[in-house]
């Protein structure tokens, strides 16, 4: 093990990427896919990220803010990208000039995209998000017979270009739940809505996730996946899909020792030992998104085997137990967290354990985690 290698990390396997699109292409029948790489693709790196997704079938990103969208251009991705939820305020002229896709929540939003397409003199592509019904994002429907006014002036104006419509679902990742059917029947409706303005959208989209691998019915012309691309499954009571998760968090075995009898081990001395053992010091503490309360309840996979957390997680490390340590662990091992590979413990476990959604466990890593990749789709 050389020197060079980070302490603790995260690996993206972008192969897995590659995999989870294919499989959610299959799913999207005829609708194209989107891949959501908002929040640095839920931590694994959008860049990196949107190129394996867009080399596996992926023809469109989806992300939050300008500023995510213009650093996808920036490393030289050209295919349409979609930003959601900007202030009035944002930067819609750097948007405007890099051919980003903007999305629409307000007359306010649409009359400073109008401002900077005006001052540009270069037309804005613009997606109108309605909300159909998770009352967050997207015009509301007290506002959207002004918003389409003003957008059916700007586009006969030829200061807009009116590319989508799109609207997210609250209750996706339980496929029956009736208010589904309640917010598509919205969104055909306002689809509707929007024709009788004389404005005809190029294409429509609903479906995140959980939408795209359990309700067919709704992919549209485009579905909308952002963590079924992470490998993670988000409709618990359905089977994987063959989903492959694409990060694996590890850390290196710092320090090796015994422990006697009796003695306690971390703050506290919540876990003392049964008998005279064996313990890995692991650097990777909350600080790096261990979350605390997990401290004792987890257990970490070296080798070939698991060996659970003693004591407290701390700010920079935690202690596991190796017993008589029959499989010789060595400092500089690399002990896994959570990762992709049969055996290894899945975020899905941390989730439960912290009465969370995994999306939140693969957003943890962070501070001294160094980010690196495995597999070769995508990479130029
Ligand atoms: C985050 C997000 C998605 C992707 O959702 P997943 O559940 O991760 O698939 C899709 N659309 C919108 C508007 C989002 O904010």
């Amino acid at each position: 093990m050389s020197s060079a290698d980070p302490q603790v990390e995260t690996v993206v396997d972008l192969d897995a990427i590659a995999h989870n699109v294919r499989i959610l292409r299959a799913h999207a029948g005829d609708a194209a896919v989107m891949a959501v790489v908002k929040a640095d693709a839920y931590n694994h790196g959008a860049v990196q990220v949107g190129r394996a997704a867009l080399a596996a079938g992926a023809t469109e990103l989806g992300v939050t803010t300008i500023d995510e969208a213009l650093e996808l251009r920036a490393a030289g991705i050209t295919a349409p990208i979609l930003s959601w939820l900007n202030t009035s305020d944002a930067d819609y002229a750097a948007a405007i000039a890099a051919g980003i896709e903007i999305g629409v929540s307000s007359t306010a939003h649409l009359r400073a995209v109008e401002r900077a397409a005006r001052a540009t003199g270069a037309s804005a592509i613009v997606t109108l998000k309605v909300d159909t019904g998770l009352n967050r994002n997207g015009v509301s429907a007290g506002e959207y017979p002004e918003v389409l006014t003003l957008l059916g002036r700007l586009v006969a104006e030829g200061v807009v270009r009116f590319r989508a419509m799109f609207s997210h679902l609250a209750h996706a990742d339980q496929p029956r739940h009736p208010v589904i059917d309640v917010q598509r029947d919205r969104f055909v409706e306002a689809i509707a809505t929007a024709k009788d303005h004389g404005l005809q959208p190029e294409l429509v989209h609903l479906a995140n996730s959980a939408a795209t691998l359990t309700r067919p019915d709704l992919a549209f012309d485009m579905v909308r996946p952002g963590i079924s691309v992470y490998g993670l499954n988000p409709v618990p009571d359905i089977s994987d899909a063959d989903l492959r998760p694409a990060m694996t968090f590890r850390a290196r075995v710092a320090l090796v020792k015994r422990v006697a009898q009796g003695e306690g081990v971390s703050y506290g001395h919540e876990w003392i030992a049964p008998h005279d053992t064996t313990v890995a010091l692991i650097p990777a503490g909350y600080a790096d998104g261990v979350p605390r309360g997990l401290g004792g309840r987890i257990a970490l996979r070296i080798g070939d085997a698991d060996y659970p957390n003693i004591g407290r997680v701390c700010m920079d490390q935690l202690v596991v137990d190796l017993g008589e340590n029959p499989h010789r662990v060595r400092e500089g091992d690399r002990a896994v967290l959570f990762g992709g590979a049969p055996g290894d413990p899945h975020a899905q476990q941390w989730a439960d354990l912290m009465h969370t959604i995994h999306y939140e466990i693969v957003c943890s890593p962070r501070g001294r985690v160094v980010r690196g990749y495995s597999g070769q789709a995508g990479v130029v």
